[in-house]
């Protein structure tokens, strides 16, 4: 019976939270409606990240629930890495499934639903390869504010810990004019925010020498659109970081200055062992490189404690990088082994309490150089992005263009609009502050 419901429940990153803005938009041209709960719907895609284990766990408890006799469903679906990932195994664990997909047949997906019920029968598609005909503008976006658009999919530099270029495969650029035109209809749309999305948004073009249009070409592009205000992207590949990347970054009015630039590890060695194809004072000079042309730059990372053979002196110098650079975030993992990676070859020899030992003094480290930061930045006045009203509804919430968490007292209509907000003081992550008055000028420093 063709249903009539569907639910997407969704594990991971802002890829595979695009995908599911785009499979309801397939879905929804096709008819059906959003269920309310995943119970009910007649339709239940898990939508899931293969990154980190907590998630894979989860959607198999689910999976495993649905069937000791609550399939209520007509038609149960697993997308995205966990797919690539499994593959028909995940038929043989759960035989109540109904499909498997790949992240690269997302077009498909009315095609497999419809397999499904005129055979009757489970269907698998899990293609190594993105062919580039999707139909980015069918996506449905529940906020009206910040859109994700995906500008490549896939990648190709095989970090050793990473399953990534396993499960998404290589990096396919998507056409410039496509980007844009979506660009501008979000802009017209009311859209205030766009992040540029991939795994590695600084090889966009690469795949496509012919088209002579780069990452720095494009954000040109883009930051054109008439009423364009904000742009972002995410995430970032310190190697594929250009001096023109910089100075776009330090030139265009709409792109924010924040820069995600991940090392990983503060270790030469281990960054070798991890593939990350570039040396610490590579690494280290490339930060030196950006904060010269854009001084008030924030920047971001992620970091990965106990890699197979990391030693306490290694681990070290991850702490000095850090307490070096002072990354305004940071994302600091525990290293866990995963299935269909290089490095699950390599003995997992750092016992599981020196890794949260090293993880909690990072964390540590992270927490008092984001506190003097916030000490910093105290004073200061910030174009803040109204997104919505705080939890207990009597203040409202935004965000800077450096990423930080503003809220403030003000009335419902500045939702959707660019403010200047003085911070004055400061809570868990958050800073409080008061509309500044609109002759006060704009601090000089985004951090
Ligand atoms: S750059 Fe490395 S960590 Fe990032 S997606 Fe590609 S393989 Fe994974």
């Amino acid at each position: 019976m063709e249903p009539k419901t569907y639910f997407i429940r969704t594990y991971g990153c802002q890829m595979n939270e695009l995908d599911t803005e785009i499979m309801a938009g397939q879905l929804e041209k096709r008819g059906l409606v959003p269920s309310s709960n995943e119970e009910n719907a007649d339709l239940l895609i898990f939508n899931t990240c293969s990154i980190r284990d907590l998630a894979e766990r989860k959607v198999m408890g689910k999976l495993g629930r649905i069937g000791r006799g609550q399939k209520n469903h007509a038609i149960i679906g697993v997308t995205g890495c966990m797919a690539m990932a499994k593959k028909d195994a995940l038929f043989r664990k759960f035989p109540h499934l109904d499909f498997v997909m790949g992240t690269n047949n997302i077009t498909e997906l009315g095609a497999i639903v419809d397999e499904v019920l005129y055979t009757k029968r489970p269907v698998f598609k899990t293609d190594d390869h993105f062919e580039e005909n999707l139909d980015y503008l069918i996506a449905k976006r529940d906020n009206k504010l910040k859109a994700h658009v995906s500008i490549i999919r896939g990648c190709d530099k095989f970090c050793t810990y990473c399953v990534v270029p396993y499960t998404r495969g290589q990096e396919v650029s998507r056409p410039p004019e496509s980007i844009v035109e979506e660009c501008r209809r979000l802009v017209d749309a009311g859209y205030k925010e766009i992040t540029l999305l991939g795994q590695n948004v600084n090889s966009y073009g690469k795949d496509k020498p012919e088209w002579n249009c780069f990452f720095h070409d494009l954000l040109y592009k883009i930051d054109q659109i008439p009423g364009m205000e904000r742009i972002r992207f995410m995430t970032s590949h310190p190697i594929d970081i250009t001096v023109e990347l910089m100075q776009a970054v330090r030139d265009l009015p709409s792109l924010c200055e924040f820069v995600h630039f991940p090392i990983q590890a503060g270790s030469s060695r281990i960054l070798k062992k991890m593939h990350r194809i570039y040396t610490k004072e590579q690494y280290l000079e490339k930060v030196e490189l950006l904060r010269h042309y854009v001084p008030n730059v924030s920047l971001g990372t992620d970091i990965i404690v106990g890699f197979p053979t990391e030693t306490e002196e290694e681990f070290l110098e991850t702490f000095e990088v850090m307490k070096q650079i002072r990354y305004s975030i940071a994302f600091i993992y525990a290293y866990s082994p995963r299935k269909g990676t290089p490095a699950i070859r390599w003995k997992d020899d750092i016992p599981e309490e020196v890794k949260q030992d090293r993880l909690q003094r990072l964390m540590d480290l992270q927490n008092e150089i984001a506190n003097e930061e916030r000490q910093h930045l105290l004073g200061q006045t910030f174009e803040v992005l109204v997104e919505r009203h705080n939890k207990d509804g009597k203040m409202l919430k935004g965000r800077t263009r450096c990423w930080k968490k503003v809220i403030f007292e003000g009335s419902e209509d500045l939702i959707g609009t660019l403010q200047q907000v003085k911070v004055h003081s400061y809570g868990h992550q958050t800073f409080i502050g008061e509309l500044a008055s609109p002759l006060h000028s704009l601090s000089l420093s985004c951090r």
